[in-house]
């Protein structure tokens, strides 16, 4: 700040403040708690890692049952093989995702960020990991604080050691959903990795390692774009954590005999636990705020503070806007489920859902491509016939070799003159040319439109119709 003293008491208007707004981060130490919230998060822990760890491992139809492979641009999601031509069940995916991301907002808040988010889960395991080698949050705080040592250096060369790992093989699992998983297993037993495969390990390893063990809290702060724009999605009957201000207040410690109605007190206790177990850091008890990602260990903990001074739990808990400034009951709130915007999420959604399953379930394992060869111009054979030669890609998309037979129909006596049957190796794409000729009169000349019909030849039970046209020259 500058100011000039010769003008006295007068403010000087061109007085230049600097004020920084940059503030460093205070390391948040979340204390580890227990409670019906904190077993669902670990449940759903495991049950995402499992999924996540395990998957790439199953073998279906004696392949990898999930394999993104980009290099053959095939996707084998069990039973289902996608090639790029199927994009649109990708697009119809993601449509799903958001869609189900926002229905479940508009109801239950931030669920997604407080139990299944993989920043979440990762940074629980992290967290997990850290408290093992380290201990609790004041033995944390404690060790930090602490000059450094042989033990200190030893606990957090431990600790990053575990990380590491962790996020390398997070990192490897992650590959593996692109690469044969065993095949990759082997080229890291023999140290014989490619460099792409080489560097999406170590990236989305260290990736990992940075964000689930440094950056924490602040992805969601600063970098998550769904914290952004989730309130736009909240309304007042969206489910949030709330802290009950006309039951806490006025806060302040007292003993546990002690009636807190003559001491003028609420039911809190301000023991500020509730802010020692957030992993954002913040205090529910200044209303509801951007940071809070909805994980419940404030209630947990709260409960359990509850249950030790005699009070009924719930001073935080699950509820809505509604539900805290009306006094309405769970049955009152979950009737308010079924609201107008609720309501069209879920149209929305169940018709995309069943148009993308319906979809999926009438697709034809066969695709045709009819490529008319401009190199081999319509042509007179022997005879006066007219013949002009095609190039048809036959592509099967089942896991069983396939032979089909060829036909063509259109024009009076059209006919395939080369083979007529085409056989196809499981998932693979065959480009065949197909000469066609007609008698000389079967038409005038000009471009006259056929049709290709291709037919599987087992049990004819896959068909493929597929348009072209036929030029007869001057
Ligand atoms: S845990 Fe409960 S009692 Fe303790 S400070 Fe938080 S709201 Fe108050
Ligand atoms: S305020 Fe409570 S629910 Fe919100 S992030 Fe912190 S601990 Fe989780």
């Amino acid at each position: 700040m500058s100011s000039d003293p010769s003008k006295g008491g007068v403010a000087a208007a061109d007085d230049e403040i600097e004020v920084s707004l940059y503030a460093s981060r205070q390391k948040i130490y979340p204390r580890s708690v227990l409670g019906l919230f904190s077993k669902w998060r670990w449940g759903l822990v495991w049950l995402t890692q499992i999924v996540f760890y395990g998957l790439p491992w199953l073998e279906w139809n004696s392949r990898q049952a999930v394999l993104f492979d980009l290099e053959a641009r095939r996707f084998y999601i069990f039973n289902l093989v996608l090639y790029p031509q199927d994009f649109i069940y990708l697009t119809g995916l993601l449509v799903i995702s958001a869609l189900a991301l926002f229905l479940f907002t508009a109801v239950a808040g931030r669920l997604w960020c407080g139990y299944a988010c993989p920043q979440t889960v990762y940074t629980e395991i992290y967290l997990w990991i850290e408290k093992k080698v380290e201990g609790d949050r004041s033995a944390r705080m404690r060790l930090d604080q602490s000059p450094l040592s042989l033990q200190k250096f030893g606990k957090k060369w431990l600790k990053h050691l575990l990380w590491i790992a962790f996020g390398l093989w997070t990192g490897f699992t992650f590959v593996g959903y692109f690469t044969p998983i065993q095949e990759l297993g082997a080229a890291v037993i023999q140290w014989d990795l490619g460099p792409w495969q080489t560097f999406w390990i170590v990236f989305y390893g260290f990736a990992t390692y940075g964000n689930a063990g440094f950056m924490r809290e602040q992805v969601c702060k600063y970098m998550c774009p769904y914290a952004r724009f989730q309130s736009a999605m909240f309304d007042k009957d969206t489910m949030i954590v709330t802290y009950d201000e006309s039951r806490g207040e006025p806060r302040g410690p007292r003993s546990k005999k002690a009636d807190p109605r003559s001491l003028g007190l609420g039911a809190c206790v301000d023991c500020t636990l509730c802010v020692q177990v957030c992993p954002t850091g913040i205090d529910i008890r200044k209303g509801l705020q951007y940071e809070c990602i909805g994980c419940g260990a404030c209630i947990d903990v709260c409960d359990d503070v509850m249950d030790k001074v005699g009070y009924p739990r719930g001073l935080i808990r699950y509820s809505t806007q509604n539900g805290v400034t009306q006094g309405w009951n769970t049955r009152q709130m979950i009737r308010r489920v079924f609201r107008p915007r609720v309501l069209v999420y879920s149209g929305i959604l169940l018709a995309i859902t069943l148009a993308v399953l319906t979809s999926l379930y009438l697709r034809t394992p066969l695709k045709v491509d009819v490529i008319r060869d401009r190199g081999a111009l319509a042509r007179m054979v022997e005879m006066g016939r007219i013949e002009n030669v095609y190039r048809l890609q036959i592509m099967n998309a089942t896991e069983q070799p396939q032979t089909f037979n060829l036909s063509v129909s259109g024009l009076p006596d059209i006919a395939i003159v080369s083979d007529q049957t085409v056989s196809v190796l499981p998932t693979e794409v065959r480009a065949v040319a197909v000469t066609v000729q007609v008698p000389p009169q079967a038409a005038g000349s000009g471009s006259h439109p056929i049709v290709f019909d291709i037919v599987s030849g087992t049990d004819g039970s896959v068909s493929v119709s597929e348009k072209s046209v036929f030029i007869i020259p001057r």
